[in-house]
């Protein structure tokens, strides 16, 4: 599967990128082909019609889709957290009613933590859920909705009456127009992971149904603690994203080393330059193993969330690194979008924000060191 995947990447996305990226343009047929290798459902159970991938491949695949455009990645990414909720933390209603449908990849899904006023207090969140009768009233507004737009479920986290948390699963039309009281109310012009959408949502007065509380009339309050369990995956397929970025950075830089001269050889034979080629793939390999790690004790069930906090920050700020080193390799070649190497440098700054920053990961770590210790 990972060859198949790496094929497609060096034949179709990789020639293409720069055509969609630029412009900020939707890549309808890449999309497409992740949906014809069934990366809708990669992490949705079989009995659900996914791949049921376990978290070892699915970072692989991250890594390779991500080596060619880290966006790619983000099309299937926040789709699989909403999914993941459902498949973990849903009814067996919920799951029988969304879940095939999001495997197959007719419906989109996204996920909606993060607000103006709360990114990392996230738990500071002030989207409203008020029950009337059998029904939920949302409003509130939500911020950074990576595939807002073309999602047609949304797992959202409001503040329930209880001044607690809860997850509801959004349905809504897929478009720019809106749906019920849901509006588009900006799209997010951004430095880098272009071609897909990130959009500011608006709720005004709209209704959802009693069953649309995630996990059901046990599921209020737990919304917060989910989301967060959530995301300990969706760490891990950051730090892949990382890794992808890092290792397209590497292989441009060694490419270009190669063929470029400066004082009569190529500037790989410079010391310099070799050194630096050096302590990339060195920390390249790093990274990758420590997201290997963190995917494989999620798959043997134990506990990994030091080891994926560390795979996050170290194989983000890895990628950041790489981008830049890439580019001083490439000279002035590097700062013009002639090279790929300005998307990457560009794109690398994402994984050190998304989904918990570098400060957030340490404080993650080390509260969680010291939570061992004191075992
Ligand atoms: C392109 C993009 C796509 C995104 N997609 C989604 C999405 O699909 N769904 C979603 O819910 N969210 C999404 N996000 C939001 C993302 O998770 C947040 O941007 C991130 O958590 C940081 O929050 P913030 O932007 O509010 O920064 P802030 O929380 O305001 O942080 C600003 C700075 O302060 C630092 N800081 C904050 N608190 C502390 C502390 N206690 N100690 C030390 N330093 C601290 C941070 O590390 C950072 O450097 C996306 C963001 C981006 C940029």
């Amino acid at each position: 599967m990972i060859d198949t995947l790496r094929e497609f990447v060096d034949r179709d996305v990789i020639p293409n990128v720069a055509e969609f990226e630029l412009v900020d343009a939707y890549p309808d047929a890449m999309v497409d082909q992740l949906r014809a290798f069934g990366l809708f459902g990669a992490t949705i159970g079989e009995q659900y019609g996914g791949l049921g991938l376990n978290a070892s491949t699915y970072a692989r695949v991250i890594e390779e889709l991500s080596r060619g455009w880290m966006s790619l990645a983000g099309v299937i990414n926040s789709h699989l957290i909403c999914a993941q909720l459902i498949e973990r933390f849903g009814t067996e209603d919920q799951r029988t009613t969304w879940l095939p449908a999001m495997a197959s990849g007719e419906r989109r899904g996204c996920f909606s933590l993060s607000e103006p006023d709360s990114g990392s207090d996230a738990a500071a969140l002030r989207c409203k859920a008020a029950a009337d009768g059998d029904e939920w009233i949302i409003n509130g507004t939500k911020m950074w909705v990576t595939n807002g737009e073309r999602a047609g479920i949304v797992a959202l986290l409001a503040r329930t009456p209880d001044d607690d948390i809860s997850c509801f699963l959004v349905d809504k039309k897929p478009g720019p127009d809106g749906d019920g009281g849901i509006s588009i109310s900006r799209h997010i012009d951004k430095l880098g992971y272009r071609g897909l959408e990130t959009v500011e949502m608006s709720y005004v007065d709209h209704r959802l149904p009693g069953d649309r509380l995630l996990g059901g009339p046990d599921g209020l309050g737990q919304g917060f603690r989910w989301a967060l369990a959530a995301l300990e995956l969706g760490r891990i397929n950051v730090a892949a994203r990382g890794v992808g970025v890092a290792q397209a950075a590497f292989d441009a830089a060694i490419s270009y080393a190669q063929q470029r001269e400066a004082f009569g050889r190529p500037i790989a034979q410079h010391q310099a330059i070799g050194f630096k080629l050096a302590e990339m793939a060195t920390k390249l390999h790093a990274a990758r193993l420590m997201v290997t790690d963190a995917a494989r004790r999620v798959d043997a069930g134990e506990r990994a969330d030091v080891e994926a906090g560390m795979a996050k920050l170290f194989a983000s700020e890895t990628a950041a690194e790489l981008a830049l080193e890439s580019m001083r390799i490439h000279g002035g070649n590097g700062f013009t979008t002639e090279y790929p190497v300005e998307r990457l440098y560009r794109d690398a700054p994402l994984m050190i924000i998304g989904e918990g920053t570098s400060e957030i990961q340490k404080l993650v770590i080390s509260r969680a060191l010291l939570a061992r210790a004191q075992e």
